[in-house]
């Protein structure tokens, strides 16, 4: 585990079962669930179930079968709620200057409406 992951963070808890989450779907080495305070009428959270501080972390440190694993949920995620057509944004904060809020890396799935540009 990286030395600065803090295992106290509210997604470690979420995996540990210490505190509820609405659960989408889950598979060998990933879960995703519907986030807390949703941007958009489609807004999943998938995260890894090993402890991994962000994108980068996860990349250069998990095994290809997490990796595998994590974004295959992403695609099932988007399957499930149908929106492959129509379209979505997929999003992963990191660190400061990404405004990550939560310290375990998470990608945010979004959709449901048209998101407009995210920057200009
Ligand atoms: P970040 O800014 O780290 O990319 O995003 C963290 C996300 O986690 C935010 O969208 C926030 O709404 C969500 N979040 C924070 N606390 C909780 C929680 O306790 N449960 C769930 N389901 N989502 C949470």
């Amino acid at each position: 585990m990286n030395k600065n992951y803090d295992n106290q963070n509210i997604f470690a808890k979420i995996l540990r079962s210490e505190i509820p989450c609405h659960k989408i779907l889950e598979n060998d080495h990933a879960l995703a669930f519907s986030d807390i305070n949703p941007q958009s009428p489609i807004h999943i959270l998938i995260i890894p179930k090993k402890a991994y501080l962000n994108f980068y972390d996860f990349m250069e440190n998990a095994s290809i079968k997490e990796m595998e694993f994590l974004w295959k949920l992403v695609n099932d995620v988007i399957k499930l709620n149908k929106i492959s057509k129509k379209g979505f944004r997929i999003i992963s904060n990191s660190g400061d200057d990404g405004n990550q809020d939560v310290p375990h890396f998470h990608v945010h799935v979004l959709g449901g409406k048209n998101l407009g540009r995210m920057m200009i």
